[in-house]
């Protein structure tokens, strides 16, 4: 049962967002695409983990904190009888492992999963007993990607590979032990332990100015979509269609997740959609969706 849901992270939505609207540098690009994937993979490794019929719950993204150093676990399964810590990883293409190190072929080191899962796994050693709880903990690195390759990979890695994830999540659903108010404790405080992600650290400066306006596209996420007086607007890039008002609606979730402290007004959404040619009708969205406050000139929306 999934107990905690994943949710898409606030850095990937801010980056899709400037994606469409800033010129990058190559390296923000790649981050984007790095996010994009990362998401991608824990998607599918959610859509397994969604099929187990067992006693078990299923947590997603968490952020906790041990002897003053932070730890994230993408995917934690509380069995009765272990928790299961997964490391979700989208590698694709040929990998080799050297001397305790990874490389993508022909020699490109990239930093080593199985580091990154020890720090965790003694922090997340550490949280659980600092709890009061004693269960054993097993940890997981997956690789989802069907078209990842890992030669030289010695067999005491903590490594599922794409071919083995069946037989794997099989195997750990055919149990038949009870879960207990206990698993149900550490689940909710797990949950209620959550710290705050530090917001947007890697991310590009942006400013309003020099971000381009119009629609972005929801399929696409081009800069292309076009306004007439009709119901809908139309992507001029791959011909999706959207409502008028869900695609302004949509531009101002953008806003308020760019710029946080500045006020929705009819002005600012007018110039940050730039595509629909009528302020009155920009505002009769806004009147009929958002909350209404302040007076006359002072307008804004909630
Ligand atoms: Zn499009």
């Amino acid at each position: 049962m999934e107990y905690k849901v994943r949710t898409e992270p606030l850095e990937l939505q801010v980056m899709r967002i400037l994606i469409a609207r800033a010129d990058l540098a190559e390296s923000d690009r790649q981050y984007y695409r790095n996010l994009e994937k990362g998401y991608e993979g824990e998607l599918f490794f959610d859509s397994i983990t969604r099929q187990l019929q067992s006693n078990c719950l299923i947590l997603n993204d968490l952020l906790l904190e041990a002897n003053h150093s932070t730890f994230q676990i993408d995917s934690l399964i509380i069995f009765p009888n272990s928790l299961q810590v997964f490391d979700i990883k989208n590698n694709e293409g040929d990998h080799y492992f050297e001397e305790e190190k990874l490389f993508i072929k022909p020699n490109l080191e990239i930093s080593n999963p199985v580091d990154q899962i020890k720090r965790t796994e003694n922090r997340f050693r550490r949280w659980v007993k600092d709890h009061g709880f004693s269960f054993p903990i097993v940890v997981n690195i997956v690789f989802v990607n069907p078209r990842f390759t890992l030669y030289q990979a010695p067999m005491n890695m903590p490594f599922i590979f794409h071919s083995q994830l069946d037989r794997y999540f099989e195997q750990l659903d055919s149990h038949t032990g009870k879960l207990t108010s206990k698993h149900k404790l550490l689940a909710d405080q797990l949950i209620n332990s959550q710290v705050s992600k530090e917001p947007f650290i890697k991310l590009p400066t942006y400013d309003y100015g020099n971000l381009r306006k119009g629609i972005i596209c929801e399929k696409c996420n081009k800069i292309a979509v076009a306004v007439d007086r009709g119901k809908h607007c139309l992507c001029l890039d791959c011909g999706h269609k959207e409502l008028v008002e869900t695609a302004v609606l949509r531009s101002v979730e953008e806003i308020k997740l760019l710029f946080p402290d500045r006020k929705i007004t009819t002005n600012l959404v007018h110039e940050w959609c730039k595509v629909v040619p009528s302020k009155k009708r920009i505002n009769r969205i806004l009147e009929k969706n958002l909350k209404k406050s302040g007076k006359n000139k002072w307008v804004y929306f909630e």
